[in-house]
């Protein structure tokens, strides 16, 4: 009996990885399409000198997650573009808000004097958190909106905090656990009295920073040196993210991980030996599951022997995204240079943001942004269920409006990503806490990564997948 990995997305593949690395035995993968990469997915347009991400596009190298996919990939020999901090990518980010492209601040300069869309200056919001008491939080957690409304006045919730959170995954930030993105600064406000007394005093009792590559025994990755060196703000791949995947698959064919595609799980259950796997036109038993798929999909195969563990997983929300690329014959159609724009939520806009894709790398003479809608608002913009042209037209609509480019792009490409990202919710960590203690009392062999639970970036689950590999015990 062998193991089994559930989901060939870069989580799935991942724990192929680490399980060949950890016990170098064979392990089977099972992916229910016909492709490995779950949403990291390119389109090469190789003679043009473009590429389309339907996906993700660029990995930060900063922390322990980061040097740990740093290291994949340089074991897997893949060719990086770099984007330094001091390129405009990294440098400038932007907001479309009041009926402008605003600027923010990429310097402390930039807290003195008062910015659009902001009407004070941000150095303000800083005295607001050392001015405001502590508010015990309920159950230890909190929305991020609520938190940033608290230490720094509502401007910066609605129009730093909220567009974020829009950028990463597509969320409301008043739903969206403070613990997602600042589990650090709301621990030390809750520790401290405040995130700016917090940061001070923490600094001289706080380790985690130094102690973060630890899991790199001797020596840390050398891509991960180099990215520090050279001071890396994130980092694409040549050929498009899509490489990733697919060099884990060759690597993990070559050494015996198998990865069946066109084989969806329907069910699973578990006995005192193992656990029986079924597929569509077999029964097979397996000694240990790991499972990277969404929670809602681990939901359905587990339901029948674990209503309420399918039910815990079930409380774990999704959104759907609308993912629009658009290419132009031209290189000099944006008047902005930057990572993109993002819309913050009160300016209630089908629009999440902009992503000005030829500025963070080069594609041969051609403009190419992607627009992202959606998300959370999903529901309220297109129950109408739209076509593929109906969704160009309003994302070049969008593209007239706010970057005034009336062309007709070249080539476009439209996907609609249903429940694509978790929402990471206030209680998310109870949640998946709650998860796992499920998991563990009723000792089944079943181990639990992917974007659902312990992160949703790409080093997220990669990381995710190896801290589950380590933690199976040697048999
Ligand atoms: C639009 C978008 C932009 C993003 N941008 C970034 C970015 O720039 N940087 C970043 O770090 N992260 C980004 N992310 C997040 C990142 O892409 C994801 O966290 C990551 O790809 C999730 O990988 P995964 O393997 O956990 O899940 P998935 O990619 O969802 O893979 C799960 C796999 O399981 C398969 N499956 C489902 N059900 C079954 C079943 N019953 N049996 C077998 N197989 C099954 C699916 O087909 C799929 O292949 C973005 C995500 C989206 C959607």
């Amino acid at each position: 009996m062998t193991t089994a990995v559930l989901g060939g997305g870069i989580s799935g593949l991942s724990a192929g990885y680490y399980l060949l690395r950890r016990f170098g035995k064979p392990a089977t993968i099972y992916e229910a399409s016909p492709r490995v990469g779950g949403w990291i997915r390119t389109e090469c347009h190789k003679n043009k000198g473009f590429l389309f991400e339907g996906g993700p596009r660029t990995i930060r190298p900063h922390g322990l997650a980061g040097a740990n996919t740093l290291q994949l990939v340089e074991e897997l020999k893949l060719s990086i573009k770099p984007i330094s901090r001091s390129h405009v990518a990294a440098r400038n980010r932007m907001l479309y808000a009041k009926g402008k492209v605003c600027l923010l601040p990429n310097s402390a300069l930039g807290m003195i004097g008062t910015i659009e869309p902001f009407t004070k200056p941000l150095y303000r919001a800083l005295l607001n958190d050392l001015a405001t008491k502590v508010t015990v939080a309920k159950d230890g957690d909190e929305s991020i909106y609520s938190f940033a409304e608290r230490r720094f006045g509502k401007e910066i919730a609605d129009y730093a905090i909220s567009p974020m959170i829009c950028g990463i995954c597509a969320g409301d930030a008043h739903e969206i656990s403070v613990r997602f993105l600042m589990d650090s600064l709301f621990e030390k406000e809750q520790k401290y009295g405040g995130v700016l007394k917090g940061l001070f005093y923490s600094r001289f009792q706080d380790k985690d920073e130094k102690n973060s590559i630890g899991i790199f025994a001797q020596k840390q990755p050398s891509l991960y040196t180099q990215a520090c060196r050279e001071k890396w703000a994130m980092y694409g791949l040549e050929g498009g993210l899509e490489q990733l995947p697919r060099a884990l698959r060759k690597y993990l064919a070559k050494n015996n991980i198998n990865v069946h595609l066109n084989s969806r799980c329907q069910n699973v259950s578990f006995n005192n030996d193992g656990a029986y796997l079924t597929m569509r036109h077999a029964e097979l038993p397996v000694e240990h599951v790991i499972s990277s798929l969404p929670a809602y999909q681990l939901a359905l195969i587990v339901k029948a022997q674990h209503p309420s563990l399918a039910a815990k997983l079930l409380d774990i929300p999704y959104v759907d995204v609308v993912v629009i690329n658009l290419q132009y014959n031209n290189d000099k159609m944006l008047q902005y240079s930057g990572f993109g724009l993002l819309v913050p939520p009160v300016e209630k806009l089908p629009v999440l943001g902009i992503i000005f894709d030829s500025c963070c790398f080069d594609m041969s003479g051609s403009t190419v942004l992607t627009v992202m809608m959606g998300g959370r608002w999903f529901s309220k913009w297109f129950s109408n269920q739209p076509s593929q042209n109906e969704l160009r037209e309003m994302a070049q609509r969008y593209v007239a409006k706010i970057l005034n480019i009336n062309e007709e792009p070249k080539f476009s490409r439209v996907h609609t990503l249903p429940k694509c990202i978790p929402q990471y919710t206030v209680g998310h960590k109870r949640r998946v806490e709650n998860i796992r203690k499920y998991i563990s009392n009723y000792k089944l062999p079943l181990s639990i990564c992917g974007a659902a639970f312990d992160g949703v970036g790409i080093n997220d689950v990669i990381l995710s997948a190896r801290r589950q590999i380590d933690l199976l015990p040697v048999r």
